[in-house]
């Protein structure tokens, strides 16, 4: 058996992204101890570059260890109690498994389905809020990556806290890629990810609190049910001011692959980051539309990030995917769920978002699809 060279890949679907050289660098270097003076050192930089990308002074701020789904995990398992009443808003594959994840903790899921491709509906989503009452959390995913639907989450959270509930925010997607003000939103509780827009390998999720929420979680009744998710547990390491104790061993050089990657953002500016998105989202979907290849979201609701498109009539999906693979080696997304089959997923997230890609993908279709 030889090392693993993996093949090199332009990486457009919905994640992972391609990781800046920069970031590859970063993870490669000596590891050192997790609870060493320098690392800790880093890990409050981290904290600081996690607040800008958030946009929050919220001073709990930080990475779990684990992936997105983890950070969703660490969200819903510290704010819900058996019993408790939580509205999940679903129009993709993540609000299903937030469901998931409330059931799992004993709560009492009420949910709004919204066709896929669509945003969460405002009047509905307050509509439910008032018929429904002792709802304590509402969820609700910003950028579906599973559809390529936006979501009005500034509109959704101030419904949310004029029926008194507070919000959890699945900014997987979004962080990086399009505007979100944790802040200025008001935006109680979001979970992220590594290795959506901010390019990093993924196994991190980045995640905010505010006051609102941890007042919150003081008031529990009964013990987070995971031990490894426990916020009071985990901020012994990540917490503020207090000695670092040992909760378990970060992925050292995975953080070394975040801070880098922060920093490229910071470099950049987030709003020339969002700028960027923007503008190679809607160049893309107008190539796309040049090969006759129509995105199934509507405008004003389209993430620049991720543009799912409908399928020219009978080719075969899965074939022509694996071509661009093998022969142009690029990686699309394949619809999933209600749209599994009927779409192609095509990423332009973080450092992947160039329009060199875009040229390339579309020139490979338009060579497979023989326009
Ligand atoms: C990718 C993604 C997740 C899950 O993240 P993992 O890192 O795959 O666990 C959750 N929500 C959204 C919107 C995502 O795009």
């Amino acid at each position: 058996m030889n090392s693993f060279n993996p093949p090199k890949r332009i990486l457009m679907g919905p994640g992972p992204s391609n990781v800046n050289p920069r970031v590859r660098e970063a993870m490669a270097k000596p590891t050192i101890g997790h609870l060493d003076p320098e690392f800790i050192k880093l890990m409050d930089e981290i904290k600081g570059l996690l607040k800008y990308a958030f946009q929050t002074k919220n001073e709990v701020t930080f990475a779990v260890s684990g992936p997105g789904s983890v950070g969703m995990e660490t969200c819903l398992v510290n704010l819900i109690e058996p019993g408790s009443k939580v509205l999940v808003c679903i129009n993709g594959v993540f609000g299903g498994r937030m469901k998931s994840i409330v059931e799992r903790c004993g709560a009492d899921p009420i949910v709004i389905n919204i066709s896929w491709g669509k945003a969460i509906d405002p009047q509905l989503f307050e509509h439910t809020l008032k018929k429904n009452t002792g709802i304590s959390v509402c969820a609700f995913v910003h950028a579906e990556t599973s559809t390529g639907a936006k979501s009005d989450i500034k509109t959704l959270t101030e419904i949310a806290h004029r029926n008194n509930t507070l919000v959890i925010a699945d900014t997987v997607t979004s962080l990086g890629g399009i505007p979100l003000m944790i802040d200025d939103w008001n935006i109680d509780i979001s979970y992220s990810g590594s290795q959506k827009c901010l390019s990093c390998p993924p196994g991190l999720s980045p995640i905010t609190f505010n006051e609102r929420a941890i007042e919150s979680i003081k008031k529990r009744k009964t013990p987070v049910q995971s031990w490894f998710m426990d916020l009071n547990l985990v901020l012994s390491y990540w917490g503020g001011n207090t000695k670092r104790a040992y909760h378990h061993t970060a992925p050292i050089n995975s953080l070394y692959a975040l801070h880098e990657s922060l920093l490229i953002l910071k470099e950049e500016g987030i709003e020339n980051s969002w700028k960027r998105h923007q503008a190679n989202g809607e160049k893309l979907v107008q190539e796309l539309e040049k090969i006759e290849l129509k995105p199934i979201v509507k405008e004003n609701e389209r993430l620049p990030q991720l543009t799912s498109v409908s399928l020219p009539e009978g080719i075969d999906e899965a074939k022509v995917r694996s071509t661009l693979l093998n022969e142009f080696n690029i990686e699309v997304g394949a619809g999933l769920g209600e749209l599994a089959g009927k779409v192609w997923r095509i990423g332009l997230m973080g450092y992947s978002s160039n329009e060199k890609n875009i040229s390339a993908c579309v020139n490979a279709l338009k060579n497979i699809l023989g326009k």
